[in-house]
């Protein structure tokens, strides 16, 4: 830790170290590459360079990811037991121990100060007798403990100081930086403290600093110097919060913007509503809506009967009857002579849909109309004339729907089903889709400012700072609760040894009449993935069937069956010609049979908890009891305990935060969500609170300001654009 040692300055205070004298210093500027910094050698602007670091301003912007923090030196004699504490002294003797005169093998050292002497242990490190020789001065850390007579320190941090090391140093927190091999902490930690006085002063504040004293942020450039070299934790605590406040404002500022751009531009069919028309929607349904599923038509009511284009997210656990709420306001728009499109991930699931959908609206004058990749052409080109001359009232589809063909002679409400599927990409799409006739030819009685009321469904609980953070724009409802009678599905986590049990009891359950579905991660097996004993979806078809499950029906369900098979097989299991179905993760959303009470997941330690919970959701439909097995491989133990919060929760938010915490939201969804932010400082699973924070201070900021057009926020607003100004589409207002 030579690199980054300070030493006392002629004022009391401490200064970084430097090689250059600041006062005769050459002058720099952000942007001056660091090879012509003096101070900077070559190897190590080479070194930084290759980590993108290439000018002044990467290099303070490289930000050390931790920090230590390094007590305050004390006299050996002062030491006590059972301390984290900090000494140096000189050497007085070094041995070095291996078997057979020791178990492990150590090197052991004494070291004295002039007060006292201290016993040093290092185990496990040899290549310390190289280090630690006689007559040398170093720097210990670590814990105190008694042993036998003496006073002793294990496997402390240790530092050989050169001769001219100062005074005793005071505590301190030294910050660790993301580094190479090439470029080690402490050589990056030497080279900001080169550049970082000279660049300070360089740093321009975005913010007013009346805003940013109220909210208790420190000023940029100060927090910069925090983070670099803080005083103290506190100093470090506080640049963080800065810091990660600009990311998270930032973001919501931009998301605002848009909004509030879309929302003056942009104008939706204002729809009709009356009770008689409530009545004849609800009559349609064969139940009546739980409080859940009426609390969020009545948030629906009000979106679609204004003209402000509505963006709101509508989230409900698995099971809690989302299709209806859609239906609904599908059915407003037709109730105003107005078109409805529903769009769904799969085939499956549009057709799922097309199909509980017409038979709710069997006998009533509503055309439905089902459009996926699979369609036939010509009954493509006759869908989308009706479309077009507004004979088609409803279209359910997949994202064919999105297709540049597709033109909607009054489109006024689009409904997203299971949207995070689709990926925030997608949703941008249909947003800038949205607009009725874009470009079109084709007479319309809209003008090319109007856009339908877009809703968009999940079943996957999103955690409160993801939802923020990726839909910031949308409105959300939730429904709560289930439909009655519904039955919690019982879950239990199994080794591969109770596999045998395991299907015995399936069998058991088959010859009772039940159904099944038995989920794995992949098509194909251990063959292709080179992973033994991984099995896919064909190579267990083959094994039950040889085994287990003899005799049983059973049917492979995966993505690359052809869809006309792949409804075959759904439309056999449906109607009960299917005992069980062997299936990938195609089955994870949506999918609704509710004879099907029973469901083994094998290798289940390769879902997420929130993917889980999805799956586990396609059984307990029906008012019989579900089982869900999941078979987890004890090798990866801390799996198996993760995977053991599935037997006692059944909230899939609970579920959802859990995932969050444990592997971050990049894999929550299963895969990686493209389309995060790309926050350096921020952290989604620790700061909800700064984040709720920035999106209130962001939507108020918008609503005073919305284009951000005042000279004092020209810097802010250019930092928006350059960060936000692609992915959000900001061109425009930028
Ligand atoms: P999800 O929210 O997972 O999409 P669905 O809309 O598929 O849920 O509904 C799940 C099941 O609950 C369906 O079989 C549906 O018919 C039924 N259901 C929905 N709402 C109600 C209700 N209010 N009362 C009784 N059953 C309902
Ligand atoms: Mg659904």
């Amino acid at each position: 830790m030579v690199g980054c040692a300070r030493r006392r300055d002629g004022r009391g205070g401490v200064a970084l170290a430097s090689r250059v004298d600041p006062a005769q210093a050459e002058r720099i500027a952000l942007n001056t590459p660091l090879d012509a910094v003096g101070g900077i050698g070559p190897t190590d602007a080479g070194a930084l360079g290759a980590m993108g670091l290439t000018n002044v301003g990467r290099l303070v912007a490289h930000l050390p990811h931790r920090h230590e923090k390094l007590e305050a030196e004390s006299d050996i004699g002062a030491l006590a037991p059972e301390l984290l504490a900090s000494a140096r002294g000189e050497v007085l003797s070094v041995r070095a121990l291996v078997w057979p005169h020791a178990r492990v093998p150590r090197v052991e050292a004494v070291i004295a100060d002039g007060t006292g002497r201290l016993e040093v242990v290092w185990f496990n490190m040899l290549w310390m007798r190289h280090k630690v020789r006689p007559g040398v001065r170093v720097r210990v850390q670590g814990r105190t403990e008694r042993f036998k007579q003496a006073l002793r320190m294990v496997n402390p941090q240790t530092e050989v100081l050169p001769d001219d090391e100062p005074a005793p140093r005071e505590a301190r927190v030294r910050p660790i930086y993301p580094a190479t091999e090439r470029m080690p902490s402490w050589r990056i930690a030497r080279c900001v403290g080169e550049v970082l006085d000279r660049a300070l002063p360089l740093i321009e504040e975005h913010l007013p600093e009346a805003y940013r004293v109220e909210r208790g942020l420190p000023a940029l450039a100060d927090a910069y110097r925090m983070m670099h070299a803080p005083r103290d934790e506190r100093e470090f605590t506080l640049a963080r919060r800065r810091l990660a406040y600009d990311e998270l404002l930032l973001l919501q500022l931009g998301v605002h913007m848009k909004r509030a751009h879309l929302r003056r531009t942009l104008k939706a069919p204002a729809l009709r509503w009356s009770q008689a028309i409530d009545r004849h929607i609800r009559e349609r349904f064969p139940f009546p809506l739980t409080p859940g599923q009426d609390a969020v038509v009545k948030d629906i009511v009000k979106d679609l009967s204004s003209p402000t284009p509505t963006n709101r997210l509508i989230q409900g656990d698995v099971g809690s009857g989302k299709t209806v709420v859609a239906l609904y306001a599908m059915l407003m728009a037709v109730a105003d002579g107005k078109q409805a499109a529903l769009m769904a991930p799969t085939e499956i699931l549009a057709e799922q849909h097309g199909a509980s959908m017409g038979r709710m609206l069997e006998g009533s004058r509503v055309r439905l109309a089902l459009l996926t990749g699979s369609t036939p052409e010509d009954q493509r080109a006759s869908i989308l004339r009706g479309l077009e001359g507004g004979e088609v009232d409803l279209l359910v589809g997949t994202h064919a729907l999105l297709g540049e063909r597709v033109r909607y002679a009054s489109l006024a409400v689009a409904v997203i089903d299971e949207q995070h599927r689709f990926g925030v990409h997608q949703r941008a799409v249909l947003r800038s889709k949205g607009t009725v006739q874009q470009g079109g030819p084709a007479p319309s009685p809209l003008d090319d400012t109007v856009t339908p009321h877009v809703l968009v469904m999940t079943a996957t609980p999103i955690p409160r700072t993801l939802a923020i953070t990726l839909f910031g724009d949308l409105d959300v409802s939730t429904i709560a609760g289930l439909p009655p009678g519904r039955q919690p599905v019982r879950t239990i986590v199994v080794g591969p040894d109770d596999r045998p049990a395991v299907y015995r009891r399936l069998r058991q359950k088959l010859d009772a009449g039940e159904q099944a579905f038995v989920v794995v991660p992949v098509i194909d097996g251990a063959e292709e993935e080179g992973d033994s004993g991984l099995k896919g979806v064909r190579a267990l078809v083959r094994e039950l069937q040889g085994g287990p499950l003899e005799g049983k029906r059973l049917a492979a369900l995966h993505g690359r069956l052809k869809p006309s098979t792949r409804d075959l097989v759904m439309g056999r299991f449906r109607a009960g010609l299917i005992d069980a179905l062997v299936a990938t993760t195609v089955i994870e959303v949506g999918v609704d049979v509710p004879n099907a009470t029973n469901m083994i997941v094998e290798h289940a330690d390769r879902f997420g908890l929130a993917q889980l919970h999805q799956l586990r959701g396609r059984v307990g439909r029906g008012e019989k009891a579900s089982a869900c097995v999941l078979i987890a491989d004890p090798t990866t133990e801390d799996a198996q305990d993760r995977l053991k919060v599935m037997e006692r929760v059944s909230d899939g938010f609970a579920l959802a935060e859990r995932d969050l915490e444990i592997r971050g939201p990049g894999e929550l969804f299963g895969t990686r969500q493209s389309g995060l932010p790309p926050f350096k400082v921020a952290d989604l699973r620790q700061d909800l609170g700064l984040l709720t924070a920035a999106r209130r201070d962001a939507a108020a900021w918008i609503d005073a300001s919305p284009g951000l057009s005042h000279p004092q926020e020209r810097l802010l607003l250019r930092r928006l654009v350059k960060t936000y100004g692609a992915s959000l589409g900001l061109g425009d207002v930028g």
